[in-house]
């Protein structure tokens, strides 16, 4: 039998983060196809185990925690040095990640210390029936091309995996695993980093990556005022703001809020594109949005040709007049 299939499982405050289940519905499939076990990993301060089950309701076998005050905030070295305990102890074949800041921190620390190779920001996972490698699949080159990336010579096969690329499975009660506190030795622990305070990101910011809804302004909103008309509507749709990128390089917007090749990359439910002609390096950003709407003056702008819908007119009147609309709807 191949060795374990593992995902690091994402936690805030002890509650477990929706990309830890999604991780789940993606390893169950590559521990089926290599009939093997999948294992979740949890480190945290004190997460109760009735939150631990939920691992176990999603799809995990074998759930590993370890729990120590230095998990409850988040640094780099603890995290990366316990896991290298841990793999160095059960050697799982495989180890995903979202490629949320966390694991697009913490995976690349982790994949310097096992000496192993990490394919960052995979939109889908595929076993090779011959070899039984990893198919690492994501955008390449400004999101023009899917690459297919092999770990063939070392082990284990990291990857860190878009948010929302896949859903998480149906939470089943009476799925049975086991779930296993594991002790690790002190020196896992240090770190030259301490925990200072946490500054938010601001209204609309947080978890871009994370949000349903996404509405980003662009150039065509020709000043920094109409960020505003954005930010209401947003508000009005619990939506989270972006950017394309004219907009941060003019200090409209802050760059944490920047989609695209040099910035954030996103796989909402619904993106609403306001003002933006629709680039390579802006569309690599989006590739995976489930529904494109698109409000631009340019009924040629190239944005139209990937949008499911298309509003032509300006979008400084459009968008207060769809904010009243949905309103009222409410
Ligand atoms: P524009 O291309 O200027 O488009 C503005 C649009 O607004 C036009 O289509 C216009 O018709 C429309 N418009 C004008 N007035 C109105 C109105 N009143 N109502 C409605 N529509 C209106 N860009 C990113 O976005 N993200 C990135 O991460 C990124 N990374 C890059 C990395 C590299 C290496 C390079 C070279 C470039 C990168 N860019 C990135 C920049 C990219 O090439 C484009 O310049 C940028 O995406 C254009 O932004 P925009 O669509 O807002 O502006």
């Amino acid at each position: 039998m191949a060795s374990d299939v593992w995902t690091f499982s994402e936690q805030k405050d002890n509650h477990l983060r929706e990309v830890s289940f999604e991780l789940l519905a993606l390893g169950r499939k590559l521990a089926d196809l290599r009939g093997t076990t999948l294992c979740a990993v949890v480190l945290a301060d004190n997460m109760p185990v009735v939150e631990l089950e939920r691992l176990i309701q999603y799809g995990a076998d074998r759930v590993y925690v370890v729990q120590n005050p230095v998990f409850a905030h988040f640094l780099v070295e603890p995290q990366a040095h316990t896991l290298r305990y841990l793999v160095t102890s059960y050697l799982p074949e495989i180890i995903l990640a979202g490629a949320t800041t966390t694991g697009r921190t913490v995976m690349p620390y982790l994949s310097m210390l096992l000496h192993t190779g990490l394919t960052a920001d995979c939109t889908s996972l595929e076993i090779e029936p011959e070899t039984g490698d990893l198919l690492q699949i994501r955008p390449a080159i400004g999101g023009n091309i899917m690459a297919t990336i092999k770990t063939p010579d070392t082990r284990p096969q990291m990857s860190t995996v878009r948010p929302k690329s896949i859903s998480p499975l149906e939470p089943d009660p009476t799925r049975s695993g086991e779930i296993f506190f594991q002790n690790v030795p002190e020196k896992a622990f240090r770190t030259r980093m301490h925990f200072e305070k946490s500054i938010s990101e601001g209204r609309g910011n947080a978890a871009l990556e994370e949000a349903n809804i996404v509405i980003s302004g662009g150039l065509g909103l020709q000043g920094p005022q109409a960020i505003a008309l954005v930010e209401s509507l947003a508000d009005a749709l619990g939506a989270a703001v972006g950017s394309s990128r004219p907009p941060v390089d003019r200090g409209w917007q802050p760059y944490v809020r920047q989609v695209g090749l040099s910035g954030r990359t996103i796989s909402p439910e619904l993106y609403i594109a306001c003002g933006i002609s629709g680039s390579v390096q802006h569309l690599a950003g989006i590739q995976t949005a489930k529904n494109i709407v698109a409000i631009n003056s340019d009924p040629a702008a190239p944005i139209f040709q990937v949008a499911d819908f298309g509003i032509v007119g300006d979008a400084l009147q459009i968008l207060p007049a769809l904010q009243k609309h949905i309103e009222q709807d409410l």
